[in-house]
């Protein structure tokens, strides 16, 4: 793998072809993703609701509360006016947490109409003056409303960084890599885009193929097989991961003694398809990497029919 030269105070290093892995993710994002409607509007006050519910709440079990709350008090104003207590019985009503949390989202859309004549602050230092939004929600906001934040830096965020690229577990250098790896000015689609990847392909339990992971061929941990992660301590299972195939593949060797490719692909994975993306070109790749860690071998041969690439385990 191509790498830059680490910085001077810095511990880890993306790739050189930074713009590449940015493009990369973004287009990945954008082709599809999950449709949470929060996406889908650039309103402060509607994406802070969304943010203050889900910190607590799984992201689908919050759609239905966000529209609910919002058919309640569509604007700051309006929930400025409600009653605190219809506020917090609804917060109950949907499970979603601490009350306190409702308590505070009042407070903001009071402060918002008081002292903001009704318009949302716009940076993240201003959005922390809030009650009950601190510098994830600030940031969070900035970025999903006016485009205007940082790169977001939680959990899933921390997970993609350290498996992708090898940054070590600390905060500074999770905040250093994460701003570096956002292309400038682009934080709403960038923070969308890389906690969408963490949320649906660089779980705990890696999903890397079968999730179409867009950095599969810059990963430091699909070249090296450890998926481990600050908040996967362990080798997770590996679901769709390249280090599954490629103990598949050597399981089906020990059964078969020496397979053609044209035999081994369907065995190594039902989806084999000779010329698409899982086929021959893929498995070719998986058998060299084998190859080079001395596990299998992998040569011409004219036995069958016609001539074909043909691997067997290394004795
Ligand atoms: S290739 Fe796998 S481990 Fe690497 S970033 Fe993608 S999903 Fe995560």
């Amino acid at each position: 793998m191509s790498r830059s030269d680490a910085e001077s105070d810095s511990d880890y290093s993306l790739p050189d072809d930074l713009p590449a892995v940015r493009d990369a993710l973004v287009s990945w994002y954008e082709e599809d993703h999950r449709p949470f409607p929060w996406r889908e509007t650039d309103d402060a006050y509607e994406i802070l609701v969304s943010e203050v519910m889900s910190q607590q709440t799984q992201l689908g079990r919050v759609v239905e509360a966000w529209e609910a709350f919002l058919d309640n008090w569509p604007t700051p104003s309006d929930l400025a006016d409600a009653d605190r207590a219809d506020v917090v019985g609804f917060w109950t009503d949907h499970s979603l947490g601490y009350n306190n949390r409702a308590k505070y989202l009042h407070e903001a859309a009071e402060q918002v109409v008081s002292e903001y004549d009704g318009e949302f602050p716009r940076t993240p230092d201003e959005l922390q003056n809030l009650m009950g939004v601190g510098p994830y929600t600030a940031n969070a906001v900035a970025s999903f409303a006016f485009n205007d934040g940082d790169a977001v830096v939680d959990t899933n965020v921390k997970r993609v960084l350290h498996r992708a690229f090898d940054v070590p577990d600390d905060d500074a250098a999770f905040e250093a890599a994460a701003s570096e790896a956002m292309p400038e000015g682009e934080s709403r689609v960038w923070n969308n885009a890389i906690m969408e990847l963490g949320g649906v392909a660089c779980e705990q339990s890696p999903k890397c193929d079968s999730a179409g992971c867009p950095w599969r061929e810059w990963c430091h941990a699909y070249e090296t097989g450890d998926f481990t992660a600050p908040d996967v301590p362990t080798q997770p299972s590996f679901e769709g991961s390249r280090r599954q195939f490629r103990g598949k593949v050597i399981s089906v060797l020990k059964e078969y003694d020496e397979l053609p490719l044209s035999k081994l692909g369907p065995r190594v994975r039902v989806d084999y398809a000779p010329e698409g993306e899982y086929g021959r070109e893929w498995l070719g790749g998986l058998l060299s990497d084998l190859a080079d860690d001395g596990l299998v071998e992998v040569e011409e041969s004219d036995s069958e029919s016609e001539s074909e690439t043909v691997a067997r385990l290394r004795r």
